[in-house]
C-alpha cells in the first residue's frame, strides 16, 4: 500500500494520453500496481488516461489482470 517509492521515477512528465506504444511497455508494472492495491494512475496517469479511451489497450490490459490473478508470483 506505501510502495510507492519507485513512483517519482516514473512519473514522468506525461500529460494526457500516453499512447498504445508506451502502455504496452509499462502494462506489466501497471498491472501489478493494481495487484498491490496501488492507484496505477498515480504512476502512470498517461496509461490511465489511454486506457479509457482505448479498447484494444483495456482488453490487453484486462487479459493481463487476468492473468496475473490467475497466476500470482508465477507471472514473475
Ligand atoms: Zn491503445
Amino acid at each position: 500500500m506505501t510502495d510507492l517509492r519507485c513512483l517519482d521515477e516514473l512519473l514522468r512528465a506525461e500529460d494526457g494520453d500516453a499512447g498504445c506504444t508506451a502502455g504496452e511497455e509499462i502494462l506489466d508494472a501497471y498491472v501489478e500496481l493494481e495487484l498491490r492495491g496501488v492507484d496505477p494512475a498515480r504512476g502512470y496517469p498517461g496509461t490511465a488516461i489511454h486506457l479509457e479511451s482505448c479498447p484494444g489497450c483495456r482488453a490487453d490490459h484486462d487479459g493481463l489482470l487476468e492473468a496475473a490473478r490467475r497466476f500470482g508470483d508465477a507471472a514473475r
